[in-house]
């Protein structure tokens, strides 16, 4: 319970953790290929994801809880962005960027996985080649939906499975 200006809010400690995790989500600075050029967007004047707390693009996997996995993931990769997912702490969330991630795209072949969640837990998709990143915003609308509904574990539910 808390108050403010002579008014009362009444809420769970839980609630309050998942309020403050989807305010402030920083995603890791992380590209693959030609999505990240749409990702980098994000963060600049015209789409302005400061807005919503997410603009805090941060170097160090130690200090990022949302991975967009923005271009094809080859398989010599996999290693790499296993060991820098694992270094992200928890609660850490995961956006499969463009069809090349989501799906593999038109690399059906050999050298690409055919889509990130086979080796990463996957909360949001985003359709496109490249999506927008106003397509983007909207994944991470859509996982902040998730966070603040209790839904979205943010890796946790993938470590016990
Ligand atoms: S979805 Fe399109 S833009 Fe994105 S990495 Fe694949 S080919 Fe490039």
């Amino acid at each position: 319970m808390e108050m403010t200006n002579g008014q009362f809010f009444v809420t769970t400690i839980d609630k309050f953790v998942r309020w403050a995790q989807k305010s402030s989500i920083w995603p890791l600075t992380f590209g693959l290929a030609c999505c990240a050029i749409e990702m980098m967007n994000l963060v600049g004047p015209r789409y302005d994801a400061a807005r919503f707390g997410s603009e805090v693009m941060r170097a160090s996997p130690r200090q990022a809880d949302l991975m967009i996995v923005s271009g094809r993931l080859s398989l010599k990769m996999v290693p790499v962005i296993q060991q820098v997912y694992q270094q992200m702490p928890e609660p850490k969330w995961v956006i499969a960027m463009g069809a090349c991630a989501s799906s593999g795209g038109i690399f059906d072949n050999y050298a690409i996985v055919q889509g990130v969640d086979r080796v990463l837990p996957v909360d949001v998709y985003v359709p496109g080649c490249p999506p927008t990143p106003d397509a983007v915003l909207h994944a991470i609308m859509k996982l902040k939906e998730s966070i603040a509904q209790g839904r979205a574990k943010g890796g946790v539910m993938a470590r016990e499975a």
